[in-house]
């Protein structure tokens, strides 16, 4: 490169700072600005008094897809953090059994046949080999640039075209290896990482069980937030610099091309690149003014599809409670709660949860004896007009209440020493997340691959998306991805060489 060329990133979420570790490693200068005082966005950690909690993801999946962006920088993630392999990954809790779900093949067939005698675990095996398959197909798809039409139509499309099943659900698709109900939203539940309910959720997603069967679920010591914090360290040896505290309120664009970033403080940063790592929908409502866009003008913007929203209650309690790292309890009329959450937008009095006790796996994250309890419930997004300020207190008691019942925890109440709550308001207001929808716009058909908001921002010049809301889409691996994607598209304009990642598929 002739003379170093300045990267602004906008937020050091996942997606913003695995960009700035790829960039700055190959000799651009990048500067990130957040407005938080701690990087990592929705994966950066709450503290209260001497417990730690993430934010956000508590489910590390694909880790090699971690491990080949430190390859990338010429380094190893294992210098920069522990990680723990789950198996047991986590306990699933229905109202009449309960089934421990492993990697390991051969104590999750047991499981199934306990939790299932009926049918056994004779679908197990057609699943992991159809679905491997097929997810050999489509993952190079996750990994490509579809910024132009010409992109899009290559031959890694056209070999995963018969495999996307587009007439099925993830729900349905699960139907050809596995009859009873429950069974199949064991290996069905996982769209709602995508803040997707299984009945609507594309069946090539049925690739989210497969990959946690195939590559098990990994836990950090310290929380996924220590993944943020490494990737800010890595950017600093490389002589990026990152400014917390700072909130960008607009792009400078010139004639559609985007020049640099104006601060909240008025200052004018130039770029010769800008990378969004802000929510979408957050950016195209706020970063610009409201006739700077077509395709994702503010009324447009508005109309897309989006995830569902998430009530969170951290909690630092005074003793330890006999429960696995991670349990995911469903209510007893799922069909219903997951209505409710997306079609109804309304309340479930019946409702879903995830509870993170990884206090079992690690003993950094609270004081001895004491445990930080993470608790996640799926609501609907902030189209529900729901008055959370009024119904925040309720929905906790209601919390409370449910942990007592199902999960065993009684007197939870009396061994409250701290706790914090994010309602899907505060997702919105606080966070910078539109809409409240944690996980982004919707991966419904037609918001994916190429017709999701590309990697190379297609209205403006100079400009490139990260994060959930672009290809490949939500999800700490796809971010990644996404991260992946837009740096070798600005290393291949700039001429600067990209080495390939290291892992194969297939
Ligand atoms: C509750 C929850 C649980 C999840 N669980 C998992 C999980 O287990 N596994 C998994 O893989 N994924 C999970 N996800 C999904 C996803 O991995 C995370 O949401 C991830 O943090 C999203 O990364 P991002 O880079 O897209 O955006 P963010 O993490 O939101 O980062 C965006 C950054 O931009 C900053 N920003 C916004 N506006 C401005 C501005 N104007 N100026 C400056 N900075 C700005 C924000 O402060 C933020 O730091 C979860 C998400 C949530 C919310």
């Amino acid at each position: 490169m002739p003379e170093k060329k300045h990267i602004i990133i906008i937020g050091a979420g996942p997606g913003g700072l695995c960009a700035g570790m790829l960039l700055s490693c190959r000799g651009f200068n990048v500067t990130l600005f957040d407005k938080n005082s701690e990087v990592g966005g929705r994966n950066r950690p709450i503290r209260l008094g001497d417990f730690v909690f993430d934010t956000g993801p508590t489910f590390l999946l694909m880790k090699h897809v971690l491990d080949d962006m430190f390859t990338l920088c010429g380094r190893r993630s294992e210098d920069y953090m522990d990680f723990i392999r789950l198996d047991p990954m986590y306990r699933l809790l229905f109202s009449d059994r309960a089934v421990n779900v492993y990697s390991d093949r051969k104590k999750m067939r047991a499981s199934l046949e306990a939790a299932f005698p009926e049918d056994g675990s004779a679908g197990y095996d057609n699943y992991l080999k159809q679905e491997g398959s097929r997810f050999a197909k489509l993952y190079p798809c996750m990994t490509r640039d579809f910024s132009s039409l010409k992109s899009f139509l290559s031959l890694d499309v056209l070999r995963a075209a018969p495999r996307l099943a587009l007439n099925h659900s993830v729900f349905s698709n699960l139907g050809k290896y596995f009859k009873e109900e429950k069974m199949r939203l064991v290996f069905s539940f996982q769209s709602k990482y995508l803040g997707m309910s299984p009945w609507d959720c594309p069946a090539l997603f049925t690739m989210l069980s497969y990959l946690e069967h195939e590559y098990g679920i990994y836990h950090v010591k310290g929380g996924l937030n220590k993944i943020a914090a490494a990737m800010a360290k890595v950017i600093t040896e490389q002589g990026g610099v990152i400014h917390t505290d700072t909130t960008v309120t607009s792009l400078v664009i010139e004639n559609k091309i985007v020049t640099g970033v104006r601060l909240e403080d008025g200052r004018v940063i130039n770029a010769d690149e800008v990378v969004i790592n802000a929510d979408f929908g957050h950016a195209m409502t706020h970063l610009l003014k409201p006739d700077e866009l077509k395709q994702y003008s503010p009324e447009k913007v508005q109309k897309l599809d989006y995830s569902c929203s998430t009530f969170m209650l951290y909690l630092g309690l005074g003793k330890q409670y006999d429960l696995p790292h991670h349990t995911i309890a469903f209510a007893e009329d799922y069909h219903t709660n997951v209505s409710n959450i997306f079609t109804n937008k309304i309340l479930s009095q019946d409702f879903s949860f995830y509870v993170q006790n990884a206090c079992v796996t690690d003993d950094t994250l609270a004081p001895a004896g004491k445990s930080a309890l993470y608790v996640l419930v799926p609501m609907p997004n902030n189209d529900s007009q729901l008055d959370w300020q009024a119904l925040c207190v309720e929905k906790r008691e209601q919390v409370l209440s449910v942990l007592e019942s199902r999960l065993g925890l009684t007197g939870i109440r009396d061994h409250i020493e701290c706790e914090k709550i994010i309602t899907p308001q505060m997702w919105e207001t606080e966070e910078n997340v539109f809409k409240g929808a944690t996980f982004s716009l919707s991966h419904k058909f037609s918001q994916l691959l190429y017709w999701r908001p590309h990697n190379r921002f297609q209205e403006l010049e100079q400009c490139y998306l990260v994060g959930g809301g672009t290809h490949p889409g939500s999800g700490l691996p796809t971010i990644y991805e996404s991260a992946h994607i837009s740096a070798k598209l600005i290393c291949k304009k700039h001429d600067v060489g990209f080495a390939l990642a290291s892992h194969v598929y297939g």
